[in-house]
């Protein structure tokens, strides 16, 4: 089962992605963290990730495609992947028809969370995560802040989820992720979920009832 989650940043994306990933036992392919990896590694080319990724630009094409390829490719994903954060754009959307075609594969569900951009702009500002697991909470939705524990981690921020940052990568969100909507939908597989501020259980059982039927 392979899966494919669309959204503007603080959509829930990754939240979503991870209990779909507890529940069925496949990987979540994160392409943020991918990258967030590769920029704690030092080298030369993590301090350009962490450069472009800071201003709220993408990346390169060929360096994301490379990432998901070897996960895809990879034996862990052999029961099907979660795709969180990839495709985001429309060539990026090509290239992944391209290796799924060359591997047999293809995309079953494509869920677009669809939130109100206030909502998407407190979501992102209050965005904490914690270092070791990766649970995510919010400073505004919960009592957890900034440099508390979680378990043995602790809750850090996202260099990119500020005020400035944010209101960038929404706009490029809608210039040019957006088109791969209709991608999407063009293909049949497309689900729309409205998201709110009743928190991520009830968009999750929505997925799963989806998933199910
Ligand atoms: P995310 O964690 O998905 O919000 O991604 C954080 C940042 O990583 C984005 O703002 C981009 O700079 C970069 N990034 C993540 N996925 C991609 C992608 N598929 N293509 C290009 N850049 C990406």
């Amino acid at each position: 089962m392979n899966i494919l989650f669309l959204g503007a940043p603080g959509s829930g994306k990754g939240t979503q992605s991870k209990n779909i990933e507890n529940k069925f036992n496949i990987p979540q392919i994160s392409t943020g963290d991918l990258l967030r990896a590769e920029t704690s590694s030092g080298s030369e080319m993590g301090q350009e990730l962490k450069r472009i990724m800071s201003s709220g630009q993408f990346v390169s094409d060929d360096i994301v495609l490379q990432l998901v390829s070897k996960k895809i490719s990879s034996s862990e994903c052999e029961n099907g992947f979660i795709l969180d954060g990839f495709p985001r754009n429309l060539s990026q959307a090509s290239s992944l028809d391209e290796l799924l075609k060359s591997l047999e594969l293809s995309i079953e569900y494509v869920f677009l969370i669809d939130v109100p951009t206030d909502l998407i702009i407190k979501r992102c500002v209050g965005r904490i995560t914690c270092d070791t697991c990766g649970k995510i909470e919010n400073e505004f939705f919960s009592d957890f802040r900034e440099g508390d524990k979680c378990g043995d981690g602790v809750f850090v921020k996202r260099v990119d989820d500020n005020e400035e940052t944010v209101s960038n990568r929404l706009k490029v969100y809608s210039e040019q992720t957006e088109p791969i909507i209709n991608f999407y939908k063009k293909k049949g597989v497309l689900h729309r979920i409205i998201g709110g501020e009743d928190g991520p259980q009830r968009l999750t059982d929505e997925i799963i009832s989806i998933i199910k039927n």
